[in-house]
Protein backbone atom coordinates (compact mmCIF):
# COMPACT_ATOMS: atom_id res chain seq x y z
CA UNK A 1 0.00 0.00 0.00
CA UNK A 2 1.47 3.53 -0.82
CA UNK A 3 0.80 6.30 1.52
CA UNK A 4 -1.42 9.26 -0.49
CA UNK A 5 0.70 12.34 -0.91
CA UNK A 6 2.55 14.60 2.06
CA UNK A 7 3.40 11.75 3.96
CA UNK A 8 5.85 11.45 6.09
CA UNK A 9 8.57 10.22 3.65
CA UNK A 10 10.30 12.31 1.29
CA UNK A 11 12.14 10.66 -1.43
CA UNK A 12 16.21 10.88 -1.13
CA UNK A 13 17.58 13.66 -3.41
CA UNK A 14 18.40 12.79 -7.46
CA UNK A 15 19.56 15.12 -10.13
CA UNK A 16 17.09 16.20 -12.44
CA UNK A 17 19.03 16.24 -15.50
CA UNK A 18 22.46 13.92 -16.42
CA UNK A 19 24.80 14.51 -19.08
CA UNK A 20 24.66 12.16 -22.53
CA UNK A 21 28.19 11.48 -21.85
CA UNK A 22 28.04 10.16 -18.25
CA UNK A 23 24.75 8.71 -18.78
CA UNK A 24 26.05 6.75 -21.83
CA UNK A 25 29.56 5.99 -19.80
CA UNK A 26 27.00 4.01 -17.20
CA UNK A 27 24.71 2.90 -20.24
CA UNK A 28 27.87 1.00 -21.75
CA UNK A 29 28.59 -1.01 -18.06
CA UNK A 30 24.95 -1.60 -17.52
CA UNK A 31 23.66 -2.97 -20.87
CA UNK A 32 25.96 -6.28 -21.16
CA UNK A 33 25.33 -7.23 -17.51
CA UNK A 34 22.11 -6.43 -15.66
CA UNK A 35 19.48 -7.83 -17.59
CA UNK A 36 16.80 -5.79 -15.30
CA UNK A 37 18.47 -2.46 -16.65
CA UNK A 38 18.08 -3.85 -20.38
CA UNK A 39 13.96 -4.35 -19.90
CA UNK A 40 13.89 -0.60 -18.85
CA UNK A 41 11.73 2.03 -20.83
CA UNK A 42 14.26 4.87 -21.95
CA UNK A 43 12.55 7.43 -18.98
CA UNK A 44 13.35 4.93 -16.44
CA UNK A 45 16.83 4.12 -17.59
CA UNK A 46 17.41 7.52 -17.47
CA UNK A 47 16.29 7.91 -13.70
CA UNK A 48 18.26 5.05 -12.89
CA UNK A 49 21.32 5.90 -14.12
CA UNK A 50 19.95 9.34 -12.19
CA UNK A 51 19.70 7.49 -9.12
CA UNK A 52 23.23 5.44 -9.52
CA UNK A 53 25.47 8.65 -10.03
CA UNK A 54 23.72 9.83 -6.55
CA UNK A 55 24.45 6.82 -5.02
CA UNK A 56 27.72 6.62 -6.16
CA UNK A 57 29.03 9.35 -4.66
CA UNK A 58 28.24 7.95 -1.01
CA UNK A 59 29.56 4.88 -1.34
CA UNK A 60 33.39 3.85 -0.63
CA UNK A 61 34.91 0.59 -2.22
CA UNK A 62 36.79 -1.53 -0.50
CA UNK A 63 38.72 -4.66 -2.87
CA UNK A 64 40.94 -7.13 -0.65
CA UNK A 65 42.91 -9.51 -2.56
CA UNK A 66 42.03 -8.57 -5.84
CA UNK A 67 42.51 -4.83 -8.31
CA UNK A 68 40.29 -2.39 -7.93
CA UNK A 69 38.23 -1.58 -11.03
CA UNK A 70 35.09 0.38 -11.73
CA UNK A 71 32.86 -2.19 -13.31
CA UNK A 72 32.32 -3.66 -9.68
CA UNK A 73 31.81 -0.57 -8.27
CA UNK A 74 29.11 0.45 -11.01
CA UNK A 75 27.18 -3.17 -10.99
CA UNK A 76 27.05 -3.63 -7.22
CA UNK A 77 25.85 -0.18 -6.89
CA UNK A 78 23.06 -0.55 -9.77
CA UNK A 79 21.73 -3.86 -7.85
CA UNK A 80 21.36 -1.22 -4.92
CA UNK A 81 19.26 0.83 -7.26
CA UNK A 82 17.71 -2.13 -8.99
CA UNK A 83 16.01 -3.66 -5.24
CA UNK A 84 15.16 -0.36 -4.16
CA UNK A 85 13.84 0.93 -7.61
CA UNK A 86 10.11 1.25 -6.47
CA UNK A 87 10.68 2.96 -3.30
CA UNK A 88 11.53 6.90 -2.39
CA UNK A 89 14.29 6.11 0.13
CA UNK A 90 16.04 4.13 -2.57
CA UNK A 91 20.43 5.25 -1.42
CA UNK A 92 20.40 2.73 1.47
CA UNK A 93 22.69 5.14 3.66
CA UNK A 94 24.08 3.32 6.23
CA UNK A 95 25.92 1.37 3.73
CA UNK A 96 28.47 3.71 2.70
CA UNK A 97 31.01 0.41 2.71
CA UNK A 98 31.43 -2.27 0.26
CA UNK A 99 33.44 -5.07 0.26
CA UNK A 100 34.49 -6.86 -2.50
CA UNK A 101 36.56 -9.99 -2.57
CA UNK A 102 37.89 -11.96 -5.50
CA UNK A 103 36.00 -15.29 -4.28
CA UNK A 104 34.73 -17.14 -1.48
CA UNK A 105 35.88 -15.99 2.00
CA UNK A 106 35.97 -17.51 5.65
CA UNK A 107 34.98 -15.21 7.95
CA UNK A 108 36.80 -15.31 11.77
CA UNK A 109 35.47 -18.62 14.01
CA UNK A 110 33.41 -19.50 10.84
CA UNK A 111 33.93 -23.22 9.42
CA UNK A 112 31.71 -22.36 6.14
CA UNK A 113 32.66 -20.26 2.83
CA UNK A 114 30.80 -17.54 2.23
CA UNK A 115 30.03 -15.90 -0.97
CA UNK A 116 28.45 -12.86 0.11
CA UNK A 117 27.38 -11.08 3.48
CA UNK A 118 25.83 -8.02 5.33
CA UNK A 119 26.99 -6.77 8.73
CA UNK A 120 27.17 -3.47 10.39
CA UNK A 121 30.82 -3.03 9.23
CA UNK A 122 29.06 -2.99 5.36
CA UNK A 123 28.26 -5.09 2.23
CA UNK A 124 30.46 -7.77 1.35
CA UNK A 125 30.55 -9.91 -1.85
CA UNK A 126 32.61 -12.35 -3.75
CA UNK A 127 33.19 -10.88 -7.59
CA UNK A 128 33.42 -14.32 -9.29
CA UNK A 129 29.41 -15.29 -7.47
CA UNK A 130 28.42 -12.23 -7.84
CA UNK A 131 29.37 -12.28 -12.24
CA UNK A 132 28.02 -16.31 -11.87
CA UNK A 133 24.58 -15.12 -10.25
CA UNK A 134 23.74 -13.27 -13.60
CA UNK A 135 25.35 -15.82 -15.88
CA UNK A 136 23.16 -18.84 -14.92
CA UNK A 137 19.83 -18.02 -15.25
CA UNK A 138 16.77 -19.59 -12.92
CA UNK A 139 18.60 -21.76 -10.53
CA UNK A 140 17.57 -18.95 -7.45
CA UNK A 141 21.02 -17.80 -6.55
CA UNK A 142 22.24 -14.42 -7.12
CA UNK A 143 24.11 -13.36 -4.50
CA UNK A 144 23.81 -9.22 -5.00
CA UNK A 145 20.09 -9.72 -4.40
CA UNK A 146 19.98 -11.44 -1.78
CA UNK A 147 22.49 -9.50 0.15
CA UNK A 148 20.84 -6.14 -0.53
CA UNK A 149 17.48 -7.81 0.31
CA UNK A 150 19.39 -7.82 3.74
CA UNK A 151 20.66 -4.91 3.63
CA UNK A 152 17.45 -2.99 2.85
CA UNK A 153 15.67 -5.10 5.61
CA UNK A 154 19.09 -3.89 8.10
CA UNK A 155 18.42 -0.49 6.79
CA UNK A 156 15.11 0.10 7.51
CA UNK A 157 14.59 -1.95 10.79
CA UNK A 158 17.91 -1.45 12.45
CA UNK A 159 20.14 1.11 11.64
CA UNK A 160 16.61 3.09 10.47
CA UNK A 161 18.86 5.87 8.31
CA UNK A 162 16.90 5.79 5.15
CA UNK A 163 13.88 4.58 6.77
CA UNK A 164 11.00 4.19 3.64
CA UNK A 165 7.63 4.06 5.70
CA UNK A 166 6.27 2.51 2.71
CA UNK A 167 8.44 -0.42 2.71
CA UNK A 168 7.99 -1.14 6.51
CA UNK A 169 4.60 -1.18 6.45
CA UNK A 170 4.13 -3.73 4.07
CA UNK A 171 6.94 -5.44 5.18
CA UNK A 172 4.89 -6.09 7.80
CA UNK A 173 2.95 -8.48 5.87
CA UNK A 174 5.26 -10.68 4.86
CA UNK A 175 5.92 -12.76 8.37
CA UNK A 176 1.98 -13.96 7.70
CA UNK A 177 3.05 -15.79 4.42
CA UNK A 178 6.29 -17.07 5.72
CA UNK A 179 4.23 -19.97 7.61
CA UNK A 180 1.88 -21.23 4.78
CA UNK A 181 4.63 -21.28 2.12
CA UNK A 182 6.74 -23.27 4.89
CA UNK A 183 4.09 -25.85 5.47
CA UNK A 184 3.27 -26.23 1.58
CA UNK A 185 6.85 -26.99 1.38
CA UNK A 186 6.81 -29.47 4.36
CA UNK A 187 3.87 -30.92 2.93
CA UNK A 188 4.42 -31.70 -0.37
CA UNK A 189 8.19 -32.05 0.00
CA UNK A 190 9.38 -29.67 -2.23
CA UNK A 191 9.34 -25.74 -2.75
CA UNK A 192 9.75 -23.15 -5.64
CA UNK A 193 11.61 -21.72 -3.15
CA UNK A 194 15.49 -23.10 -2.48
CA UNK A 195 15.80 -24.74 0.73
CA UNK A 196 17.90 -22.06 2.55
CA UNK A 197 14.63 -19.88 2.31
CA UNK A 198 13.55 -22.16 5.51
CA UNK A 199 16.71 -21.03 7.71
CA UNK A 200 14.74 -18.75 9.67
CA UNK A 201 12.31 -15.68 8.01
CA UNK A 202 14.95 -13.10 7.31
CA UNK A 203 16.29 -16.16 4.74
CA UNK A 204 13.15 -16.36 3.26
CA UNK A 205 12.95 -12.48 2.97
CA UNK A 206 16.25 -12.59 0.82
CA UNK A 207 15.72 -15.91 -1.12
CA UNK A 208 12.08 -14.64 -1.99
CA UNK A 209 13.74 -11.49 -3.54
CA UNK A 210 16.46 -13.47 -5.29
CA UNK A 211 14.22 -15.55 -6.91
CA UNK A 212 11.64 -12.59 -7.66
CA UNK A 213 14.19 -10.95 -9.63
CA UNK A 214 15.79 -13.56 -11.12
CA UNK A 215 12.60 -15.99 -12.54
CA UNK A 216 9.48 -13.59 -11.48
CA UNK A 217 7.38 -15.66 -13.87
CA UNK A 218 7.83 -18.69 -12.53
CA UNK A 219 7.46 -17.12 -9.32
CA UNK A 220 4.60 -15.69 -10.09
CA UNK A 221 3.47 -19.45 -11.77
CA UNK A 222 4.31 -20.89 -8.46
CA UNK A 223 3.75 -18.93 -5.37
CA UNK A 224 1.23 -15.37 -6.62
CA UNK A 225 0.45 -14.68 -3.48
CA UNK A 226 4.10 -14.21 -2.21
CA UNK A 227 4.79 -12.53 -5.65
CA UNK A 228 1.99 -10.35 -4.69
CA UNK A 229 2.83 -9.15 -1.79
CA UNK A 230 6.51 -8.75 -2.79
CA UNK A 231 5.51 -6.25 -5.81
CA UNK A 232 3.66 -4.50 -3.18
CA UNK A 233 6.94 -4.11 -0.59
CA UNK A 234 8.83 -3.36 -3.34
CA UNK A 235 6.66 -1.20 -5.30
CA UNK A 236 7.96 -2.43 -8.33
CA UNK A 237 6.82 -6.00 -10.13
CA UNK A 238 9.92 -6.90 -12.72
CA UNK A 239 6.97 -8.56 -15.47
CA UNK A 240 5.89 -5.21 -16.15
CA UNK A 241 7.22 -2.14 -17.80
CA UNK A 242 7.34 0.35 -16.96
CA UNK A 243 8.33 -1.46 -13.17
CA UNK A 244 7.42 0.63 -10.46
CA UNK A 245 3.80 0.07 -9.64
CA UNK A 246 3.04 3.05 -8.32
CA UNK A 247 4.57 6.77 -8.37
CA UNK A 248 1.06 8.86 -8.16
CA UNK A 249 3.19 10.06 -4.24
CA UNK A 250 6.26 10.84 -6.22
CA UNK A 251 7.82 14.50 -7.01
CA UNK A 252 9.08 15.07 -10.21
ZN1 LIG B 1 21.14 -14.63 3.77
Amino acid sequence: MRHAPGNRTTADPVAAHISPVIFNDYDSILMPSLPYYRELTAVEKDLFVRRLNSLMDTRQFHFIGMEASRGPTVLVSAVTIQISFGLKKFMLPYFRDIFIMPDAYHLKGAGELYIGHVSPKGIYISWRHFQEGFAIPNDGVTVAYHELAHAIHHENFIEETGIDWDFREDFARLPHIFGPVLSASIKEHKSYLRGYAFTNFFEFWAVSVEAFFEDPQGMKDNLPKLHKILSEVLNQDPLRSPKVLSTSDEKP
